[in-house]
């Protein structure tokens, strides 16, 4: 999966290059800042509980691009996208932490590995590694599906989680922002 995520964030960071905010930028230096802040944190969280498996091969990445869209996501292996139409309903730091400690859980609970496992099945594949090799054959197939699987497929990211991923990311989030130092009851107000 983080294989595959590398692959499709370069072909969407190419596909969005006229769009994408470069690090000097305000908003592109402020996402960069606090997600370096949260994946220190979530780092050195997962080594306190124990499982540091569960972020192994992650490199951490950010990008914000210039778009209405109200979303953000976070591909398996750290990789995130911020766009500015979200960036703009969050008031303070601690509320853009809010959105980054949601979907870097989101990413080290590996619910795109189960979207994507889902999607597998339902192109008749019966494990994502044979998926990975059908996907070979139709380029393109395997990167739509992975940017569905992440909630990169269009705004707010329940669309592609559901329910219960989405409980389960803002109770790791809170405790990702909270160790990074930020105020989880902004996640409240956001
Ligand atoms: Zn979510």
């Amino acid at each position: 999966m983080i294989r595959m995520s590398a692959a499709a964030y370069t072909e969407f960071m190419t596909a969005n290059q006229d769009n994408a905010l470069p690090p000097s930028d305000p908003r592109a230096a402020k996402v960069i800042e606090i997600g370096k802040r949260m994946a220190a944190a979530v780092t050195s969280y997962m080594n306190d509980i124990g499982h540091p498996e569960l972020i192994e091969g992650f490199q951490w990445t950010y990008n914000t691009i210039d778009d209405p869209t109200l979303n953000a996501w976070c591909m398996p292996g750290g990789r995130i996208v911020f766009y500015t139409g979200i960036l703009e309903l969050a008031k303070t730091d601690d509320e853009i932490a809010a959105i980054m400690g949601h979907e870097i859980a989101h990413a080290v609970a590996g619910h795109g590995n189960e979207r994507m496992s889902q999607a597998a099945a339902l192109q008749g594949a019966t494990s994502v590694g044979q998926f990975l090799l059908m996907s070979d054959t139709s380029p393109g197939l395997g990167n739509a599906i992975l940017l569905q699987s992440i909630g990169a497929g269009g705004q707010l990211t329940s669309l592609a989680f559901g329910r219960k991923h989405e409980s389960e990311s803002d109770n790791m989030g809170l405790t990702f922002m909270n160790k990074a130092g930020y105020d989880p009851y902004s996640a409240v107000t956001f």
